[in-house]
């Protein structure tokens, strides 16, 4: 991979076919695809320095998937070697790093490189991009694979800025902080919490635990491979196939209890709500950690150590409203001081603030925020009328809360190519989606979130967006009718100029 040594000059301007922004699982599929294709015009730009996205920034303890490995990777390079169900952060990055190796990225990826602005010419219909310190580069394709789940979001708390100790979010881990028998505070309770809090329980003095709403938790039932297993995979890759296979249909039935199916989420509530009552034996805490809204409203989580971490004597769950930090402590609404070392924010990222710090112009001049003034959309969650040779990664509504958003990328990453090929077939240059076909396919989704427990289920969630309470996330769908509407581009949805 490239370091970029460009920072401060006026270099040349990189001209290539097809612009990826981001190194993650979404921008490196992409990159992979395009590789086979024999398409080798691309360059992927990278804001941080390494790649690996999610899976480089969080290196909290005990980050970890919560889809089994075996099914959160690529179905087209299955690794027999996983060490567990739920492997942590470092081998998924490591896995990532091999693919890089394996389909030779290296040399044109492109690190430290943030991408910045894109201006869409349609005199000579390219995109003119600016990334780094004044890097200039033209592409006639732009793919975004930024994510949605890397900027941080911090709780606005009264007086955080007097606190003296540090203070860190989650995906910034300071490792050089000792946690050692000092008072940690932790705020929010969501997905990276519950597999922190049990890591740092043992080891601080007396840790806070600040909770808005407790989340619902199924078991995890983790368990490592024994290397007989690992074998097998690897001389048998059929077997590794069928067993992707298993998980993949285990997962994509729990969509019916997010769509509606009151049985399934009934069975769903049933086993969560026996989790907590076996792991927590307290009556007081048991109820402030009993959700009182639907089940899947809110990411569902698995663990196995959330709980019991929160029974040790040095732990307490604290659910009154923080209403003040101070120097050396937080107070809650019900005037008690706690005295705090360390605060760590576990509290999630800014999910629906499409496309943070990047301006992108299109057609007449219309920056994309404009465009989605109302709220953010994309016909499949991938093209947006009046952004042509714009394809998202990941894009609006195309985020699961049941199973791997791999399939999710790799079904996107399959329409962005059907597409180019639709380019390459009719010798046109321009492809644009039909503002009629992108308002009839959000029309559809928004008719049918309106059954699911997301927008139902009696939560605030980060599925919606702040301002207007849509879900702008989550596909309201399985996976495989995901598949299945984005196998191919349909010629009637575009216009080809
Ligand atoms: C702790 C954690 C655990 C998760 N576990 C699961 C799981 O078990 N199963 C699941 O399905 N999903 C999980 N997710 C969701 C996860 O984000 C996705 O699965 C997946 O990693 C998304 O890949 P991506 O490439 O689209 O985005 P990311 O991994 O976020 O990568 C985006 C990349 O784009 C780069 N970028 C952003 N802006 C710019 C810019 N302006 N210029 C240049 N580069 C830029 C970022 O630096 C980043 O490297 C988890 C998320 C988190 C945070």
């Amino acid at each position: 991979m490239t370091e970029n040594s460009n920072k401060g000059s006026q270099a040349e301007e990189i001209k290539v076919d097809v612009l990826i922004v981001g190194g993650g699982f979404s921008g490196l599929c992409m990159a992979i695809k395009l590789r086979e294709a024999g398409m080798n015009s691309f360059l992927l730009i990278e804001k941080s320095d390494d790649i690996g996205g999610t899976w480089y920034y969080n290196r909290y303890p005990g980050c970890a998937c919560d889809i089994p490995s075996h099914l959160y990777s690529f179905s087209f390079d299955l690794w027999p070697d996983w060490s567990r169900m739920y492997p942590g952060q470092q081998e998924i990055h490591d896995y990532l790093k091999r693919c890089v190796q394996r389909y030779e990225l290296g040399l044109q990826i492109l690190l430290n490189t943030r991408f910045r602005e894109a201006i869409w010419s349609d005199a000579e219909s390219v995109w003119h991009a600016t990334a780094g310190e004044g890097i200039r580069i033209r592409a006639r394709v732009l793919v975004s694979g930024i994510g949605g789940l890397h900027v941080p979001q911090y709780p606005k708390l009264k007086g955080v800025e007097h606190l003296t100790g540090p203070k860190f979010h989650s995906s910034t881990w300071d490792h050089s902080i000792d946690l050692n028998g000092k008072n940690v505070a932790v705020v929010g309770t969501g997905a990276s919490a519950i597999q922190f809090v049990p890591q740092i329980a043992p080891c601080a003095g007396k840790l806070y635990l600040f909770q808005r709403t407790p989340p619902w938790i199924v078991p995890r039932m983790d368990f490592a491979f024994a290397e007989k297993w690992k074998q097998r995979f690897r001389r048998f890759p059929l077997l590794m196939h069928a067993f992707r296979q298993l998980i993949f249909w285990r997962q994509e039935f729990r969509v019916l209890g997010f769509l509606g199916n009151r049985f399934v989420r009934g069975k769903a509530t049933e086993i969560a709500t026996h989790h907590l009552e076996k792991q927590i034996s307290d009556p007081k805490l048991r109820a402030a950690l009993k959700p009182n809204y639907e089940l899947g409203c809110k990411r569902v989580l698995v663990s196995d150590d959330y709980y019991p971490s929160l029974t040790r004597p040095n732990v307490e769950l604290v659910t009154d409203t923080i209403a003040e930090v101070c120097e050396h402590s937080i107070v809650t609404a019900d005037g008690v001081e706690r005295p705090i070392d360390v605060l760590i924010f576990g509290t999630g990222f800014r999910a629906t603030e499409p496309l943070i710090g990047i301006r992108l112009v299109g057609r007449g001049g219309v920056e994309i925020h404009d465009a989605w003034r109302e709220r953010m959309s994309a016909y499949l969650g991938i093209t947006v009328s009046g952004f042509p040779n714009l394809f998202l990664l990941l894009g609006p509504n195309t985020g699961l809360g049941h199973n791997s958003v791999v399939l999710m990328i790799e079904s996107q990453v399959r329409y962005v190519m059907s597409c180019l090929a639709l380019l390459k077939r009719d010798k046109k240059r321009v492809l644009e989606v039909r503002q009629e076909t992108q308002k009839q396919f959000v029309a559809d989704i928004y008719r049918r979130i309106e059954g699911t427990v997301w927008q139902s289920g009696g939560c605030h969630s980060w599925y919606q967006d702040q301002r207007t309470g849509d879900n702008t996330t989550l596909w309201p769908g399985s996976v495989v009718a995901y598949t299945r509407r984005t196998r191919a581009v349909s010629r009637a949805d575009y216009e080809l100029t």
